[in-house]
């Protein structure tokens, strides 16, 4: 079976493994396709806290059970060979101060599967325990269902954003997590909701996925100040642009990730004179399964989201595309043999 390996800081390898056994309440999965995001070169630069080398990358999954471990089949999350699945990546220790106040997403021994210890998908079979997986439903996508855990993020910033109905939403950067956040904010109250990207190319599938107003810089757009500003760019620049235009009440959150040691520059007397809130989102809480279901409604318009698929051996290839910014989410398909793009010529 072959995998990628990232063996230490910047060395990157496909190689061979050996299969996969289950253990106890665990199944195998075959594994359909994987996301890429800015996290994947985090992790591989050492610059992700806590990260255990060598480590198969690959957080953002999905596939098809081919075998149960003792118990799989048992329990509200039994399992079946042939059922297609997402993955949450994120297990949690279950015993810390944050765990025990229902913060498990910050857990103290946080380990993420293709992030810090545990082993990622980008390989052809992998091992998961019954309860991060979810069935899909056999007619979705299953690889357009990798957006499910990217998606599962968004639930979580929406969890924790105060907001209110018929609130106008603005967001920084259409890249995945801008796409979701705003395709995600109708469902959520707002009654308008306006994205901007530097790049017009990006805006392109915006409008594909139905986001109505679209701006490369938001001086240009129709209004002056939103309820609720996310900046899903983590660029200081759009931060800075971003937050003086929360209206007095609202809110600005911080999806984007910043580098650890950026500062950015606010008047703190207009947080406190305006009210303004600012809050931050971490990973996936309690809204894996929900994000499934969303997926599932149709609540995302997938197709235009996703631009190409790579082979392992062209793990490597997608990761530099990736960090060249081209193309859309790219995507790793283990058990296919060629690379493909997936949208037209234009991108
Ligand atoms: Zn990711
Ligand atoms: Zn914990």
């Amino acid at each position: 079976m072959r995998a990628v390996v990232f063996a230490a800081v910047g060395e990157l390898t496909v190689a061979e493994r050996p299969e996969p056994v289950p253990g106890p309440r665990e199944v195998v999965i075959e594994t359909a396709a994987v996301g890429i995001c800015g996290t994947d070169t985090h992790v591989l630069d050492g610059e992700f806290e806590g990260t255990v080398f060598p480590l198969v990358p690959g957080h953002e999954a999905t596939g098809t059970v081919v075998a149960l471990g003792p118990g799989a089949d048992e329990g509200p999350s039994a399992l079946a060979v042939g059922d297609h699945v997402a993955v949450n990546p994120s297990s949690t220790c279950g015993e810390c101060d944050l765990c025990l106040t229902g913060r498990q997403n910050l857990c103290r021994a946080w380990n993420g599967m293709g992030v810090v210890r545990a082993d990622g998908a980008a390989q052809q079979r992998f091992t998961a325990p019954v309860a991060n997986v979810f069935r899909l439903r056999p007619d979705t996508d299953v690889f357009e269902a990798a957006l499910i855990e990217p998606l599962a993020c968004a639930i979580h910033g929406w969890d924790v954003l105060p907001r209110r109905m018929g609130d106008h939403v603005l967001v920084y950067g259409s890249g995945t997590m801008g796409l979701l956040m705003a395709q995600l904010a109708p469902r959520a109250g707002a009654a308008s909701v306006t994205i901007i990207d530097v790049n017009p190319d990006r805006l392109v599938t915006a409008a594909e996925v139905g986001i109505e107003h679209r701006y490369t810089s938001a001086g240009d757009a129709d209004r002056a100040e939103w309820d609720v500003v996310i900046d899903c760019t983590g660029s200081i620049a759009a931060i800075q642009d971003g937050l003086p235009r929360v209206m007095a009440g609202g809110v600005f959150q911080h999806f984007g990730v910043a580098p650890a040691d950026a500062t950015a520059r606010y008047s703190p007397f207009r947080v406190y004179r305006d009210e303004v809130s600012v809050v931050g989102t971490m990973a996936v809480l309690n809204s894996f399964g929900r994000a499934v279901a969303m997926f599932e409604t149709g609540a995302i318009k997938a197709q235009p989201m996703i631009s190409h698929s790579f082979t392992l051996e062209d793990y490597a290839q997608a990761l530099r595309m990736f960090r060249a910014g081209q193309g859309r989410k790219l995507q790793v398909r283990p058990n296919q043999d060629t690379s493909r793009t997936l949208l037209g010529q234009r991108r």
